[in-house]
């Protein structure tokens, strides 16, 4: 199983998971000629694509979504509330997920979930690869983690999760107040160390890859976002990578072996 990030953050998300030749893409917040270039980026072609996930309909996840559907003609998966909030997908491309319940692509058995953030019926998924069993959990933008989350997502191979700000770098930055209380607020965003707390308890020994999502570019770092995990999952069983993805430039993200992910699975600190 692999995984690439297209972009990450308020400027706009996408990501994509492939296993045994299969590819699903999750979230389109770039526009159809911007995602055809950015997966041209990383070697993809957008008619290889089986399906589209939607985690939820604000823009920064959303706003390629229907274009991007007509042009290639992919199901878009999602729950009834995003996809209604989407609008503009024919009936016979829409892919109506219930949380709780699985839905199955050509590649992939896809697990939703509700988590809590301020949009219609957003959803975190999970997805097994049908040929290998191997299991990614993404979560994008919620403000806490749901039970269902926490043990649907417990030693899963990959882990995209969301660690969206600093509390300190957030407290002391240039939101005003109201903006601070909406992204620390339960139907938020998670900051670092949330993320942490909840890893601390979901990342096991299986656990090969950690990516950070959706970092703010005001309130956190990538420095400062992987060294609280890192550091925070020394004393669990998980001996796998943490890395953030990109905020802009296309990146494989999990499931190649790089010198970068290997020097850090031996502690290399480099
Ligand atoms: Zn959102
Ligand atoms: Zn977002």
């Amino acid at each position: 199983m692999r995984v690439w990030s297209l972009g990450s953050g308020s400027s706009g998300n996408a990501l994509v998971v492939e296993c045994a030749g299969h590819r699903v893409l999750i979230d389109c917040g770039f526009g159809p000629r911007a995602i055809a270039k950015r997966l041209q980026t990383v070697g993809i072609a957008p008619e290889s694509i089986e399906a589209l996930l939607v985690t939820h309909e604000h823009v920064d996840h959303a706003q390629g979504v229907a274009r991007a559907q007509h042009k290639w003609r992919w199901p878009v998966i999602g729950t009834g509330g995003t996809l209604d909030a989407i609008g503009e997908i024919p009936t016979r491309w829409r892919r109506e997920i219930v949380p709780g319940a699985s839905l199955e692509s050509e590649g992939f058995v896809i697990d939703a979930y509700a988590i809590p953030h301020d949009a219609a019926a957003p959803a975190a998924f999970r997805l097994t690869a049908r040929a290998t069993g191997e299991r990614v959990g993404i979560a994008h933008d919620l403000g806490r983690v749901p039970e269902s989350v926490h043990s649907a997502f417990t030693g899963l191979e990959v882990l995209c999760v969301e660690a969206n700000h600093d509390r300190e770098m957030l407290r002391h930055g240039r939101y005003p107040p109201r903006l601070q209380e909406r992204i620390t607020g339960g139907r938020g965003h998670l900051s670092n160390v949330e993320t942490l707390e909840w890893l601390r308890a979901t990342a096991r020994a299986s656990t090969r890859e950690v990516v950070l999502l959706h970092l703010s570019a005001e309130n956190n770092t990538p420095t400062l976002a992987e060294r609280t995990l890192r550091e925070g999952l020394k004393s669990t069983a998980f001996r796998g990578s943490v890395q953030a993805a990109p905020r802009s430039t296309p990146t494989p993200v999990a499931g190649f072996n790089t010198p970068r992910s290997l020097s850090v699975q031996l502690g290399l600190g480099i």
